[in-house]
């Protein structure tokens, strides 16, 4: 019997399997080899940002940030994640101010510098997506409107950092069972049962099931969260363009869509589509619907989306629309990422009613990849029965009061039911 199971080794769930390995025994369980093709972090890179308005994320953003450029945190030994992150800077388009998103960017901004002593060296530009010269890259750039670079900002290599820490971990004695997912869990006084889709029968002290946006399926959250499917897609570069971009900041478009640095091995660009989600509405939004498993209804994402990344590209990267023989550059490997999201975007790390030793944490509502080397601190704080009042109350399981308002970081979502989309 283990003191701890984990189920689900994505983010949350490896970041916390790391907290627990030198004080107990700790198994974690994923349903695929990890970095698994169902966690929303198995990808070439995803941004590493502190900007939040609410000091409680803004707080563990910076400790994050400190640990990714080689800081060291009680915890995890220092500069185990450096070589996963690129400290590459962000450019964002400026909303219009009467957009909830204008006052989340100054807000955040004014939080960073007064309470934290980052974000100093932000500055804007006007139509000048080279930011006066820094970046020749975007001289052939179409876009229009102010655009604020923020230099105190990067990129984690996702799938890697995931290995990395997955490796860490065992070297600490932390056992891995993969290839066999969760079915169901009991809770108990005693000891807490898991039981595999093989049937094999597993116990622990304690258990933490941290299955991302398939969380639901494994136990019943009361539709406190629901899975939103983003739309991914990328383009090759060739060696001589690689060299071209490989130095350039993530662009940030929030209406349009953002898009990364080059991958360093594959030499692939991704591409985000903004503003545009899918969801499961047989399940009335609880369950997401992974292509991995389910090639058949989940094929790519909606035309609509890859002429969205489409335009992206026309407007910031022009020299890189068409391919050398003149023809549209494909956009390929195109796929749905599903996240946990929460009505107002925090997340949920509490015990699960009536499941006694049984924890969960969810609802990472799309920001939780950069909270890799510090969440685990607080999941396992939980676990332990020793959060701090303040945060344990902000991440409860809740009743969730889905309007139509908008999260404020977020642009709001034209949300697709699934089998409406017409695939690319
Ligand atoms: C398009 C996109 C862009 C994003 N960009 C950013 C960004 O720029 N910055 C940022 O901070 N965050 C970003 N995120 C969010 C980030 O990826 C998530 O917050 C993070 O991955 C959530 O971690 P998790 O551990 O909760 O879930 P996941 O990382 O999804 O991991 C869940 C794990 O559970 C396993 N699992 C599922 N079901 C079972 C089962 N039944 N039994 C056993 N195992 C199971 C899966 O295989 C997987 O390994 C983005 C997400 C998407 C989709």
């Amino acid at each position: 019997m283990s003191d701890i199971i984990i189920v689900g080794g994505g983010v949350f769930g490896l970041s916390t399997a790391a907290h627990f390995a030198r004080s107990h025994t700790v198994t974690v369980i994923d349903k695929f080899t990890i970095p698994s093709p169902l966690s929303a972090s198995t990808d070439y890179n995803k941004i590493v940002r502190l900007e939040y308005n609410d000091e409680v994320y803004a707080n563990m953003a910076v400790e994050a940030m400190e640990y990714w450029q080689g800081k060291g945190n009680t915890v995890l030994p220092p500069g185990l994640l450096q070589d996963s992150y690129s400290h590459c800077g962000r450019i964002s388009v400026v909303p219009p101010k009467s957009s909830p998103r204008y006052g989340f960017e100054i807000e955040s901004l004014k939080l960073l510098r007064e309470r934290f002593g980052r974000c100093d060296a932000v500055a804007e530009f006007s139509d000048d997506l080279t930011c006066g010269g820094m970046f020749p890259e975007f001289k052939s750039s179409h876009g229009q409107g102010t655009f604020r670079f923020n230099p105190d900002c990067g990129i984690g290599l996702a799938a890697k950092s995931l290995l990395t820490l997955k490796r860490h971990c065992e070297s600490l004695g932390v056992s891995f069972l993969e290839n066999d997912g969760v079915a169901c869990i009991d809770g108990g006084d005693e000891r807490v049962k898991i039981t595999l889709a093989s049937g094999k029968e597993l116990f622990a002290q304690r258990a933490l099931v941290a299955c991302g946006a398939n969380t639901s399926t494994v136990v019943n959250l009361n539709g406190s969260v629901k899975s939103t499917g983003l739309y991914v897609g990328h383009i090759q570069l060739s060696v001589e363009e690689f060299e071209k971009y490989k130095n350039i900041p993530v662009v940030f478009d929030p209406t349009m869509g953002y898009f990364f640095p080059p991958d360093r091995e594959t030499r692939l660009l991704k591409l985000c589509a903004s503003a545009s989600s899918t969801y499961d509405k047989a399940s009335g939004g609880l369950l997401p619907r992974y292509q991995h498993l389910e090639p058949d209804t989940v094929k790519s994402i909606p035309v609509q989306s890859v002429a969205q990344i489409r335009t992206l590209i026309h407007e910031y990267l022009p020299e890189l629309e068409f391919d050398s023989q003149g023809q549209l550059r494909e956009v390929k490997d195109c796929k749905i990422c599903w996240i946990s999201d929460t009505s107002n975007s925090d997340f949920i790390i509490d015990e699960v009613p009536s499941k006694p030793n049984v924890f969960v944490s969810c609802g990472d509502s799309g920001h939780g990849y950069k909270f890799l080397p510090n969440i685990g601190s607080y999941i396992k704080a939980r676990m332990d029965r020793n959060l701090s009042p303040q945060l344990a109350s902000k991440w409860a399981l809740r009743e969730s009061h889905w309007t139509t308002q908008t999260i404020p970081w977020r642009v709001e979502h034209k949300r697709k039911h699934i089998d409406e989309i017409e695939w690319h």
